[in-house]
């Protein structure tokens, strides 16, 4: 025998209190003995002054707990709103009732009948499935993030050399290794860190032995990077290394043209990285000296084209005073002038200013390191230049108060010889005394001392920015030193920020052809 209960509600609002709760369940009783259905007191599933916006109510709840359970086959109700305030919620509910094969029958609603309708409310559960879908997965996510930080679980995503298997109720989830696929990989490195060849020599052999590439291709450098750089092999796999961001996709690139059409990746601090312990399939000491090898590549390499320009903006051709550009050509760099041929003023003569990259970068960065190694040299430059008068601050307030007093006194002679009118002169003036007034008060103020700065700290900073420097840094390095560097025919000139340092020519004699 099938079970038919009753939902009835109504709201705190004082214009629905009219409308009591005995009405609605009067109407209902009424319509089930039609029916020839009688329904008890345990039948009355009640919320009296609650609203129907949330999906937290105590007669609801009860309900909810029973169609959970299917012992209820049909809910009478006087009609949606009743059920629900919004569409959505009361779309929730349904979806679920639907789920139990619990029938909702409304009162004040026939059945929905027409195709129209019918299709609306399909849509309308699909769309629902699909949000508890996301939201289960949403859940299953964060439940497998927590297990992989307890170690009870391993990244889906297995690179190659392994096969992830899913857990069982025997075993955890984990990382098979593939024996065939292990070998090449422990092959690679070997080849890499023991018998030096280059990442295109390794992918050009294992081309000719036909063994296809993780993606069941050829062989390239780029594979063969990624291969090397691979944490997994010497036993250690990462989640959560970066981000996937979609807000993006379809708007306008802010560089290039059109729209962005594939989600960029946001990289995470290595502190929310979720380690996984996996089979390891080279020895550490191995997997480490492949990295560095691999790092002096990135930084030294000749054929990265986007290799930075060490000494970019610092060297300045002594003939014409441009800033020597950076160029590469195969294997070759160089810093040169590109004003002293067709694209030179009128004054210049033509000229040629080029410095091989190989020649230059070693002296400066060799002269700056020495530099570095007596502290004691740069502070007493230092102290000297702040002890010159005409660096201290004020010099360059009284520079600036002479010329303004200047502009006030021809200000004055043009209208004294009438070539401005009284009201321009007013006006002109204004702005000019306003400045020497506030002059002269910062003038009054005791002078500044000149800036302290530890330079055995500033020294020590350098040096151990130096030591593990990658170019951006060394560059910033050379920027904090530098000012510019002059490049004539037979010597560099390297003009320091701090002054008065001595031993700035830097005479050299292999000069790029
Ligand atoms: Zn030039």
């Amino acid at each position: 025998m099938s079970r038919v209960v009753m939902y009835a509600r109504v709201s705190s609002r004082r214009q629905e209190q009219e409308r009591t709760i005995e009405s609605q369940i009067a109407k209902i009783e009424a319509y089930a003995r039609e029916r020839g259905l009688e329904l008890g007191e345990q039948d009355r599933y009640l919320d009296d002054g609650v609203s129907g916006k949330r999906l937290a109510r105590p007669g609801l709840d009860r309900l909810r707990d029973q169609v959970a359970q299917q012992t209820i086959d049909e809910i009478l109700c006087l009609s949606p709103d009743r059920l629900a305030r919004t569409l959505a919620v009361q779309q929730v509910l349904l979806y679920e009732m639907e789920q139990h094969q619990v029938k909702v029958t409304f009162l004040n609603q026939p059945n929905l009948a027409t195709d129209e309708q019918e299709k609306l409310w399909q849509g309308i559960t699909g769309v629902i499935a699909e949000y508890e879908r996301e939201v289960i997965q949403d859940r299953m996510r964060r439940g497998r993030l927590h297990r992989m930080r307890q170690g009870e679980t391993v990244p889906v995503q297995a690179p190659y050399g392994y096969r992830y298997l899913a857990d069982q109720a025997s075993r955890r989830s984990q990382w098979l290794v593939v024996e065939e696929e292990a070998a090449i990989v422990e092959q690679v490195f070997a080849w890499y860190t023991d018998s030096g060849l280059t990442q295109q020599e390794i992918a050009h052999r294992l081309n000719g032995q036909g063994t296809p590439s993780p993606e069941g291709k050829k062989w390239g450098s780029t594979a063969i990077s990624r291969l090397l750089r691979q944490s997994a092999y010497m036993g250690k796999a990462y989640y959560g290394r970066k981000s996937a961001d979609t807000s993006q996709i379809g708007q306008m690139r802010k560089a290039g043209r059109g729209r962005l059409a594939f989600p960029r990746y946001l990289a995470h601090p290595f502190a929310e990285w979720i380690e996984s312990q996996v089979p390891a399939l080279v020895d550490e000491s191995h997997w480490q000296a492949a990295q560095s090898r691999l790092d002096m590549n990135s930084q030294f390499s000749s054929r990265n084209s986007r290799r930075p320009y060490l000494l970019r903006g610092l060297l300045v051709c002594a003939t014409c005073g441009h800033t020597l550009q950076g160029r590469t050509q195969g294997q070759r760099i160089t810093y040169q002038c590109t004003y002293g041929g067709c694209r030179r003023p009128p004054d210049v003569p033509p000229h040629r200013c080029v410095v091989s990259a190989a020649v230059v970068e070693p002296l400066i960065w060799q002269a700056l390191r020495s530099l570095l190694d007596q502290p004691q040299r740069l502070q007493d430059a230092w102290l000297s230049f702040c002890a010159v008068p005409e660096h201290t601050p004020n010099s360059r307030l009284e520079v600036r108060q002479n010329n303004l007093l200047l502009r006030r006194r021809r200000l004055l002679d043009l209208y004294e010889t009438g070539a401005i009118s009284l009201s321009e002169f007013q006006e002109r003036l204004t702005p000019l005394a306003q400045e020497l007034a506030q002059l002269e008060t910062q003038l009054a103020e005791p002078a500044q001392p000149p800036f302290q700065i530890s330079i055995e700290l500033f020294t020590q900073r350098i040096q151990s920015a130096l030591d593990s420097a990658d170019v951006s840094t060394q560059q910033e390095v050379l920027r904090l030193l530098i000012e510019r560097i002059v490049v004539s025919d037979e010597a560099l000139s390297v003009e320091h920020i701090v002054p008065t340092i001595d031993n700035s020519r830097l005479d050299y004699t292999l000069r790029a052809t």
